[in-house]
C-alpha cells in the first residue's frame, strides 16, 4: 500500500473534518491527563495511564494512515484488460474510463474509488479497498480510548466533588490545594470532555457495529443498497434469487480486508467470488438496474423558474421550503422551458437531471427542485401533471422533440 501519488497527503488534513477530529482528541486526551487520579506513582495507576495513552496513539496512527493511504483510486481512463469485458461494466463520464467491479465514483473525491464503502468527512476521504483495515482499527482504538477517558473523568469528577465537600466542611484547617488546582477552567474542561467522550463512544460504537457487519458479509455500504434493489428486482421479475458474489464466509471475508497479501493479490479490481458467480455478476446487475431506471425516467418541463435554493421560502412558500429533502444532494436552478429527466419523486420535490442545451449556465445539473416548478410531459408533449393551467409550455414541439431524443440517448 502506498500513499496516493496524485494527492498531496498533508493537504488532506486541511479540512474541517480532520481538524475538528484532531482538536477534539487533543482536548479530551489533555483533560483526561490533567484529571487523572493522582495515586503518587502507584504502579497500577501508571500502567493504566500507559495503556490509555497507547490506545490513543494507536487510534491516531490508524486515523492518519486512513487519510494518507486513501481508499485506492482507480486510474483515470481505466480500461478492462480485455476490451470484450467493457460491455459488462459501467462507464464513468467524469473519469473518462470504465468502472472496475466494486468501484464507484465519489462526488466529493471526484474520482472512482475501488471497493468504495462510503465517503467519511472526518477523514476527508472515502473508506475503500486499501484503507478499510486502518479505518476499522481506528474506530476500535478510538472507542477503547474514549471509553477509558469517559470512565476516568467520571471517577475523577465524583472524587473531586466528594473531596471538595470534605474540605469545605473543615474549611479553616483543611487543605485548599484541591480548590486551587481544579479551578473553574479545569472543571469546565472536565465536564466538556466528559460530554465529548460520551458522544464519541456512542458514535464509534454505532460505526463499528456497521463496519463489522459489512466486514463479516464482505458487503460495502454501497453494495448493500445495490443488493436490496437486486432482491426487489429479481422478485418482481420472477427471476432466480440474486446471489451476492463476494460473500465467501465470515472467516475468508475477514482475510479479504485484514490479510495484506490477499489485498495485494486482488489489486482492488478483481476479487474472489462464490461458486456460480463471476467477476461481472454484480456489475451486470447494476447495468440491468440502470436500464430499468432509464425506462422509469419521466421527462418534465419547467413552467416556473426555480432558484436552486435549499430553503426557497420566498419563491415557493413555507410548505415547500419545510419539506426540503433531507439529503445533501444539490438543488438545481431552472429556467422556464428547461427539460428535466426525473428519476425520484417526493410530494413537494423532484429529483432529476436537467437536459443541457447550448447554454453555458453554471451550477449543478443534477439534483432536487420544487415539484410545482415543472410538469410532466408525455410523448405527445402534453403536460400531464399540471401545476397551473396558465403555465402550459409555449414551445411544445421543442419539448416533444427533445423528449424523444433523450429517450434515444
Ligand atoms: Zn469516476
Ligand atoms: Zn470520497
Amino acid at each position: 500500500m502506498t500513499i496516493d501519488e496524485d494527492l498531496n497527503g498533508l493537504i488532506l488534513f486541511w479540512h474541517w473534518g480532520p481538524i475538528v477530529s484532531l482538536i477534539v482528541t487533543a482536548t479530551v486526551t489533555f483533560t483526561t491527563w490533567q484529571w487523572w487520579p493522582s495515586t503518587e506513582g502507584s504502579l497500577i495507576s501508571n500502567a493504566y495511564f500507559a495503556f490509555y495513552m497507547l490506545t490513543t496513539l494507536l487510534s491516531l496512527y490508524n486515523f492518519v494512515r486512513s487519510v494518507l493511504v486513501g481508499p485506492g483510486l482507480l486510474p483515470r481512463g481505466w480500461q478492462p484488460e480485455y476490451p470484450r469485458e467493457a460491455k459488462f461494466l459501467q462507464y464513468c463520464k467524469k473519469c473518462e474510463g470504465y468502472k472496475a467491479p466494486r468501484t464507484h465514483h465519489c462526488r466529493r473525491c471526484d474520482r472512482c474509488v475501488m471497493k468504495m464503502d462510503h465517503h467519511c468527512p472526518w477523514i476527508n476521504r472515502c473508506v475503500g479497498w486499501s484503507n478499510q483495515p486502518y479505518f476499522i482499527l481506528f474506530l476500535f482504538y478510538y472507542l477503547l480510548s474514549n471509553l477509558h477517558a469517559c470512565g476516568v473523568l467520571c471517577y475523577a469528577g465524583l472524587r473531586f466533588f466528594i473531596e471538595s465537600n470534605k474540605m469545605a466542611r473543615r474549611y479553616h484547617g483543611g487543605n485548599l490545594d484541591l480548590y486551587l488546582r481544579h479551578h473553574f477552567t479545569s472543571i469546565f474542561m472536565g465536564i466538556m470532555s466528559f460530554g465529548l467522550t460520551i458522544g464519541i463512544v456512542l458514535c464509534m460504537l454505532k460505526l463499528l457495529i456497521i463496519q463489522i457487519g459489512s466486514l463479516l458479509k464482505n458487503m460495502t455500504d454501497v453494495e448493500a443498497w445495490i443488493v436490496a434493489k437486486a432482491n426487489a428486482r429479481h422478485y418482481q421479475k420472477k427471476l432466480k434469487p440474486f446471489v451476492f458474489p463476494y460473500n465467501l464466509g465470515w472467516y475468508a471475508n475477514l482475510g479479504q480486508v485484514f490479510n495484506v497479501a490477499e489485498l495485494h493479490r486482488s489489486h482492488g479490481i478483481d476479487f474472489p467470488v462464490v461458486k456460480g458467480c463471476n467477476q461481472f455478476t454484480l456489475t451486470m446487475e447494476q447495468l440491468a438496474q440502470k436500464a430499468d431506471k432509464r425506462n422509469r425516467t419521466l421527462t418534465y418541463i419547467c413552467v416556473h423558474p426555480s432558484t436552486g435554493s435549499w430553503l426557497p421560502i420566498w419563491s415557493q412558500g413555507l410548505i415547500v421550503a419545510f419539506n426540503t429533502p433531507l439529503t445533501d444532494n444539490p438543488r438545481i436552478k431552472l429556467e422556464k422551458n428547461d427539460l428535466i429527466k426525473v428519476t425520484r419523486k417526493q410530494k413537494h420535490w423532484l429529483f432529476g437531471e436537467r437536459v443541457v442545451g447550448d447554454d453555458q449556465r453554471k451550477g449543478a445539473i443534477r439534483g432536487w427542485f420544487p415539484r410545482r416548478c415543472a410538469v410532466e410531459i408525455t410523448d405527445g408533449g402534453d403536460p400531464k401533471d399540471m401545476a397551473s393551467s396558465k403555465a402550459k409550455p409555449k414551445d411544445k414541439s421543442r419539448a416533444s422533440k427533445q423528449t424523444k431524443s433523450n429517450k434515444i440517448n
